[in-house]
């Protein structure tokens, strides 16, 4: 693999950029591999890269029904923090966020990690009472976050209006090392890595069905043959429940559409995140200049990745009393992704009851902050049967009453 370099970008310059080679090849599938994982968002090709990096296995295909990052890891706003209030889960976001302060430079790609400031909104007593207290939590955790003054909420954004109309701005917590990165670049670097590492990233391969011996997996059906295997990790969010019947047991999630949407590109206005959970809509702003805008999901069970239009309506709405400049601007274009819900909104990293089969799921609308954690704790767990960042997150929790109840901190934001 050809290191990316200013050496590297000069050399191409001389020669009229004929010398780059495929970032990743385009590889046929073989007819077998110690390690299958379906789906090839950023969580699967993390795990993948993790595996090689850190436990040696590099006898890996990675394959997707699309193309590389086409599910929700192209598709969010990008927000990356850890302010979580349970333990298990302020251990997963915390050590996903440090991996990310030099990924780029682990992976020898541009991710663009912005650690530009995630800021919270606090628009109701009870809401500053829950930020108050994982603002408490989060000192116990180490992960450095505090609640801040809504004097100091205007300083850091100007074009906030703190009085309503109908909820006050009464603080915010605020994280300065949280952000944003380009979320496809993660799963490029990530893809580019793991090719480097011998692994196969297979695109236009869609799973169709899991083949088992003696209560263990042993092959996965594909629209491109019958690929054998030892162990199968699962890792297709919205698409979970459908592989999970496939693997012969049934999963406690719901797919459902989130979706976001861009604005024409203005100058830079707004250099931190701001996620208003109360009146239900976050903003930030990319180096483009366009404004990313979020809000919620769907409330009923669907596989469209469009969403439904009250929600860029009721977004919009509350956005424009948080900022009321917005108001004069043109949206581009918005879109949507399938979403994999639980009941505690925590994620799934476990193993099932086929032998040798592993899922990680459930990250609902907020996984992608997660990928470089998610994929380093899924390969500990695969390759050496537990990992103490997901011994919280197994399925049994949920027969169990186990829940890692994170509704408030993922539950509507991102
Ligand atoms: C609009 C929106 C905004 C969001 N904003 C944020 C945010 O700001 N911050 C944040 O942390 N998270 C956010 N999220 C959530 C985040 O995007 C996801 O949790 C995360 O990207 C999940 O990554 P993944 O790799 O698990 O899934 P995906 O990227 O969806 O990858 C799964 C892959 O599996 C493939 N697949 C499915 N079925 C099959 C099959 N049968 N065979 C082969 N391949 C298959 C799909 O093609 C897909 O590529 C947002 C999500 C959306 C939709």
């Amino acid at each position: 693999m050809t290191r990316y370099s200013a050496f590297a970008i000069l050399r191409e310059a001389m020669r009229q950029h004929s010398g780059w080679p495929q970032a990743w090849p385009s590889p046929e599938p073989r007819a077998r591999y110690d390690v299958v994982i379906v789906g090839a968002g950023g969580h699967g090709l993390a795990t993948a890269y993790y595996l090689g990096r850190n436990h040696g296995i590099t006898n890996v295909a990675v394959l997707d029904k699309g193309w590389l990052g086409g599910g929700n890891t192209g598709r969010n706003t990008t927000i990356i923090r850890s302010n979580y209030l349970q333990d298990p889960s302020a251990a997963l976001y915390e050590k996903s966020r440090s991996l990310f302060e030099d990924l780029s430079q682990e992976l020898n790609y541009n991710i663009m990690f912005s650690p530009r400031g995630v800021m919270m909104l606090a628009q109701t007593e009870h809401e500053k009472r829950g930020y108050l207290r994982t603002e408490r939590a989060n000192a116990l955790q180490g992960v450095d976050t505090r609640f801040i003054s809504p004097a100091e909420v205007k300083r850091r954004v100007p074009i906030i209006n703190l009085a309503g109309p109908r909820y006050p701005v009464l603080g915010a917590l605020w994280q300065a090392r949280a952000g944003t990165a380009r979320h496809d670049a993660v799963a490029w670097g990530y893809a580019r890595a793991c090719a480097a590492m011998g692994m196969h990233v297979i695109e236009n391969c869609a799973v169709t069905g899991v083949e088992s011996a003696g209560g263990n997996v042993s092959a996965v059906t594909t629209t491109r043959g019958t690929i054998g295997c030892d162990k199968l990790g699962i890792v297709v969010a919205g698409h979970s429940g459908r592989l999970a019947d496939m693997a012969g047991f049934r999963l406690p999630i719901e797919s459902v559409a989130l979706q976001a949407l861009v604005s024409e590109p203005i100058k830079p206005c707004m250099d931190v995140v701001v996620m208003a959970n109360t009146v239900h809509g976050y903003m930030s702003q990319s180096d483009k200049g366009e404004m990313v805008i979020g809000g919620g999901a769907d409330g009923y069970n669907n596989y469209t990745q469009r969403g439904s239009w009250h929600h860029i309506e009721e977004t919009v709405r509350a956005l424009c009393e948080t900022f009321p400049m917005i108001s004069r601007l043109k949206m581009l274009r918005q879109w949507g992704g399938i979403v994999d819900m639980t009941g505690d909104r925590s994620p799934i990293l476990s193993k099932t009851p086929l032998g040798g089969c592993f899922i990680n799921c459930g990250w609902g609308t907020g996984g992608f902050k997660a990928t470089p954690g998610s994929g380093w704790a899924m390969a500990e767990l695969m390759a050496k049967g537990s990992s103490p960042l997901t011994d919280a997150f197994s399925l049994a929790r949920f027969r169990e009453g186990r829940f890692v109840d994170e509704s408030v901190a993922a539950g509507v934001a991102h």
